[in-house]
């Protein structure tokens, strides 16, 4: 197989369509993001050369510099996938984020707490602008700082559709490394169980889950973004 980021991106993309069909889902409905983290501009220029338009990255002010320097590609959409905390949202959140550009984040997959969700609904109105997000859910009970725990899930997305400014997109949810991808069905089928629970695609359309190693999978069990770095820009240092 060729290492180069063209070639790898169209081998994602069929395996997405692979997956979709196996899963009986239009592979229309599926977002790819490329999660360009520590990788050179080089690397997303060459994804975007090859038609990409999504990219994630989980550290606010690289996702800056780089959406600084690519702004004349202005029909790229960043996704910042990473942990919030409160004192970075000014960053983020708003065209103040980045003056040059105008460029305001297209959608925030890690809100996980109610002092978070104040805090970007505060700015957001600030900023005049309004912002799409994912909450995070720590489906595996697994001890790190992302994510909330499922039973809090409730009361933190009545605190998002009762904010102006802020537009509930879905739900996110990034479970512990698994050696084979099958391991990572059970939390998948999780998240969508909570979404069924919570409202449906109607309220939480978008399902974020799945990467390099599971985006298959993922996709069968309901993913409509999968967040794929490793399988498109190779391994990171
Ligand atoms: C780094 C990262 C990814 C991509 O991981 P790969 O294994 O390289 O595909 C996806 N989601 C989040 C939240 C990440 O931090």
């Amino acid at each position: 197989m060729s290492d180069a980021v063209g070639d790898r991106l169209a081998r994602v993309r069929e395996r997405m369509t692979a997956a979709a069909t196996r899963g009986g889902r239009s592979p229309e409905g599926l977002t790819l993001v490329a999660v360009s983290k520590r990788k050179p501009l080089s690397a997303i220029v060459e994804a975007y050369e090859a038609g990409q338009r999504d990219f994630g990255e989980n550290y606010g002010q690289e996702l800056l510099s780089k959406a600084e320097q690519l702004a004349d590609r202005d029909d790229i959409r960043w996704h910042y996938i990473g942990h919030l905390q409160t004192n970075k949202v000014k960053q983020l959140v708003g065209p103040v984020a980045a003056p040059r550009t105008g460029a305001v984040v297209a959608l925030l997959h890690g809100v996980d707490r109610a002092k978070l969700i104040g805090a970007i609904a505060k700015r957001a109105a600030a900023a005049d602008t309004t912002v799409d997000l994912l909450v995070q859910v720590n489906i595996s009970g697994e001890d790190t700082k992302s994510g909330c725990h499922p039973d809090q899930l409730g009361e933190l997305l009545s605190a998002v559709d009762g904010a102006d400014h802020l537009r509930l997109r879905g739900l996110m949810t990034m479970p512990p490394p698994v050696a084979d991808p099958e391991e990572a069905r059970g939390w998948f089928q999780q998240l969508r169980e909570l979404r069924d629970r919570h409202g449906g695609t109607e309220r939480l359309p978008e399902l974020s889950m799945g990467m390099s190693q599971d985006f298959e999978v993922a996709i069968e069990e309901g993913a409509t973004l999968v967040r794929v770095g490793t399988a498109i820009f190779g391994a990171r240092e």
